[in-house]
């Protein structure tokens, strides 16, 4: 039997996961001391520190291999100097989000589904991140101005589904989670909640009993999109998760960037399409980068992933195949290369 003050008193420190979060490294010495690279073998840029902290989490950085400059999951998190390098046609608003940004909080661009900021940060800084210049300050709404939010989604009865994304949804606590899935549930006609989230990869202790609980008990149909580049990034621990979530009625699915040195391998998509299925995860997107500022030295030709797309559709049954998107504004949905 659980001694109920014992409970009590563990109910009130925080999760594991939140421990996690709260001892990011943030130190690029301290992550090559952690991965045995020595500093003075290769700078990194203050620069874009500044604008863009590093930021990751210890069970990440763990499957990085040890001294490896060239590891996949490193090239993620690095602030390279490259950062610094100013490109034509690489801008700090490439999607012109603003322009469909009704309410704070909330972006209306295709017709039956609205995407809410949910949380304002994320676990993990992926250098090549399409939101690095985001304006989260202006889109992190109170509980208050959440009901602006609200209001707007229940006003128009065509839309159906409210895609949660960030910053990382799931950045925030059970508790705000399960306070915001309940005030959706209330919208009538909403029938899905998609949750956009990389912590089931960088941090797959973030996948609580009260979580699974609340996703299992909503009304909504539950899609969870996770964001994984690599095989490499999957672990025990992130497959566990995975498992967790399809026993609780999740469907999952899986979206990748095309990264430069990362994943733009044919081997490697296979690889990571094949590892996804045997966890129950079906490739959804593979996204071309956009063209944001910074992140220049991650950029992969269209021909180039084409090609990468041809080799797949050689390799693998058709539903291991991801789409390959871009985002176009003013397109009425993401725009498919292949
Ligand atoms: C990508 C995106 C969606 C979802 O598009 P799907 O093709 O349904 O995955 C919805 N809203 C915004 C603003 C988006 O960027
Ligand atoms: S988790 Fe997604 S939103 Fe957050 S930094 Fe990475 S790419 Fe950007």
């Amino acid at each position: 039997m659980a001694n109920p003050v014992v409970s009590i008193i563990q109910s009130n420190l925080p999760e594991k996961w939140q421990e996690i979060l709260s001892d990011l490294i943030t130190d690029p010495k301290e992550l090559l001391q952690i991965l045995q690279l020595d500093p003075d073998t290769r700078p990194y840029s203050l620069a874009a520190l500044k604008q863009f902290p590093l930021k990751a989490p210890r069970p990440y950085v763990d499957r990085i291999a040890k001294a490896n400059w060239d590891d996949p999951l490193l090239r993620q998190i690095w602030p390279a100097v490259e950062e610094e390098n100013n490109l034509q046609g690489f801008t700090s608003n490439p999607l012109e989000e603003d322009l469909f940004n009704p309410v704070p909080g909330l972006l209306h661009k295709y017709q039956g589904r609205v995407l809410l900021t949910a949380a304002p940060h994320c676990a993990i800084h992926c250098r090549y991140c399409f939101r690095r210049h985001f304006d989260y300050q202006t889109n992190s709404p109170s509980r208050a101005q959440w009901d602006a939010a609200f209001a707007y989604i229940g006003s128009d009865p065509g839309i159906e589904e409210v895609i949660l994304s960030g910053g990382d949804p799931l950045a925030i606590s059970d508790r705000q989670f399960s306070w915001l899935l309940g005030q959706l549930a209330q919208i009538p006609q909403l029938t899905t909640v998609r949750i956009h989230s990389r912590l089931p990869i960088v941090i797959p202790q973030r996948i609580t009993t009260e979580l699974l609980r609340c996703l299992a008990e909503t009304r909504l149909k539950v899609v969870m999109v996770v964001h994984c580049n690599h095989s490499q990034e999957l672990d025990r621990v992130v497959t566990h998760s995975f498992s967790m979530l399809t026993e609780h009625g999740v469907k999952l699915f899986n979206q990748s960037v095309i990264l430069k040195d990362v994943n733009n391998s044919a081997q490697d998509l296979i690889q990571l399409s094949k590892a996804l299925f045997a966890h129950d995860v079906l490739p959804y997107y593979l996204h071309m980068p956009d063209q944001v500022a910074g992140t220049g030295h991650f950029y992969v030709k269209d021909r180039e992933a084409r090609q990468l797309m041809k080799a797949m559709h050689a390799a693998l049954p058709g539903y291991l195949v991801p789409h390959l998107v871009r985002e176009i504004p003013g397109e009425l949905g993401k725009t498919r290369l292949a």
